[in-house]
């Protein structure tokens, strides 16, 4: 953190839901947005671009007496809208992830599953204190939904054989974090949610155990990342780019998380790109309309300002190159080379290895590029080009001209082919590999290859 002296106040903490397909990250986001807007006064929550930003007073209502507000001075908590443990990795800030925080949901019933497994990695990896949310404790035979109840209060309405079968869910989720490395508890157990993962049953369906969750995420940051969400209030914005959006009358946009300083109307801001650093100045910052004007106003309201922490979608010429995952800076006090400079070492940390030889690999942010060309690494797969964005003519063109058959493939993540690509692609003897999970991707590959040398023998 660079060190300010002036106009320090604390930022409200970032917050990413990961977990395993199913398991209801959606579902948890859907309702800790709908108890926020059915609790808070007109306008209490704010939804910005990409992010949900929920103030302490509205999460006090929601927790009841499970928070004493007087006890906090984080404003609140803003929820990244996008689940997924890839829209996690892949959203960096300053090296490290995007979010502060995380919150893993694990299906009780389920237990952990591969994707689980692959955000324990990431979590771990990148040091990001977390909580388990054990979701759909309501399908536990014999439950009695409560609605909206803190889920201790819960519990103590259900059946002796649905809490026990509840327990048993509870303590293999348990024991799968502790084969994982983490000593964790049910969360009203643990003293230090530094050294031990707390587990909050609860039910993204019936809203118990939401209070609880929300109660834990406050007390986390609170307690323990207060440092790091201390900022210059009046210093250069500083933030991450979601995703690159065509918007009618403004052209290209970039959906922005804020995780730093202000960032105003007018500023000249660097934000990485394809190519090199864009520098551009701002012609509009945008946020959503409340739901109710959409349909008889435009869709978006023009603000003057937005500080950290909060989304914004940034309206500027020439953004057509940015890339999702790539930072966003202000210049300000500072000279602007400086500041490209910057975005340029902070693109180059992400930067993939390539060779003469090897496949074309497409994803849809750097972030996830990165990983991409991690796992690939891994398997020993060799890259010949590596890019952020959807599948073009140019990549089946590059694709065909590696020198061996089983490199003539494009691995796209998280990206489509565009149309005009197709009869390409047709055309040519490249193969397509696309996936939403990149060790499924990888695997497919290799079985791809396995199965081409088996036909040679
Ligand atoms: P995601 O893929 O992790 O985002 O999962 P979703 O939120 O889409 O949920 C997957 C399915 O599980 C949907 O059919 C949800 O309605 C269901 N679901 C999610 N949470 C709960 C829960 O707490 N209880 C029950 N019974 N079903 C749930």
């Amino acid at each position: 953190m660079t060190d300010h002296t002036h106009a320090d106040t604390l930022r409200t903490p970032i917050v990413a839901v990961l977990g395993h397909v199913d398991h209801g990250k959606t579902s948890l986001l859907d309702t800790i947005r709908g108890s926020a807007v059915s609790e808070g006064e007109a306008g209490a929550i704010t939804q910005h671009i990409g992010a949900t930003d929920i103030p302490l007073d509205t999460i006090s209502g929601m927790a009841g007496e499970l928070i004493d507000p007087s006890d906090f001075d984080l404003p609140g908590l803003l929820f990244i809208d996008t689940p997924g443990h890839h829209s996690f990795s892949t959203l960096r800030a300053r090296g490290g992830a995007l979010a502060d925080i995380a919150v893993l949901v694990v299906d009780v019933n389920d237990g952990f599953q591969p994707q689980t497994e692959e955000a324990i990695d990431i979590l771990r990896r990148t040091g990001t204190p977390f909580v388990v949310a054990a979701n759909k404790v309501d399908t536990t035979p014999g439950w009695n939904p409560q609605d909206g109840e803190p889920i201790q209060r819960s519990m103590e309405a259900q059946s002796e054989r649905a809490k026990s079968m509840l327990d048993e869910n509870l303590y293999e989720i348990i024991g799968q974090l502790s084969d994982a490395g983490f000593s964790a508890d049910l969360y009203w157990r643990v003293q230090d949610f530094q050294k031990n993962i707390g587990v909050v049953p609860l039910s993204a369906l019936t809203g118990e155990g939401v209070p609880d969750l929300l109660t834990v995420l406050m007390g986390l940051s609170q307690r323990f990342m207060k440092e790091e969400m201390a900022i210059d209030v009046t210093g250069p914005g500083e933030g991450t780019v979601l995703e690159v959006k065509d918007e009618r009358g403004f052209g290209a946009t970039v959906d922005t998380v804020v995780y730093d300083g202000v960032i105003r109307n007018g500023d000249t801001i660097v934000v990485g790109g394809q190519n090199e650093p864009i520098v551009t100045e701002i012609r509009a910052l945008l946020r959503p309309r409340p739901l109710a004007e959409i349909r008889t106003e435009k869709q978006f309201e023009k603000v003057g300002e937005i500080g950290a922490a909060a989304g914004v979608k940034i309206a500027a010429p020439d953004l057509d190159q940015a890339m999702a995952g790539a930072p966003v800076r202000v210049v300000r006090d500072r000279p602007e080379a400086e500041v490209v400079e910057e975005v340029k070492a902070e693109l180059a940390e992400i930067e993939v290895e390539t060779a003469d030889n090897g496949v074309v690999v497409k994803a849809d942010t750097l972030g996830s590029l990165e990983a991409m060309a991690n796992a690939l690494r891994e398997a020993e797969v060799p890259i010949l080009r590596a890019e952020v964005g959807d599948i073009a003519p140019r990549d089946i063109a590059v694709a065909e001209t590696a020198n061996q058959d089983e490199h003539k493939a494009i691995l796209g993540f998280n990206v489509d082919l565009l149309q005009n690509a197709e009869p390409d692609l047709e055309n040519a003897d490249v193969k397509l590999f696309k996936n939403e999970v990149i060790y499924q991707l990888v695997e497919d590959y290799e079985r791809y290859v396995e199965e081409k040398q088996r036909a040679q023998q």
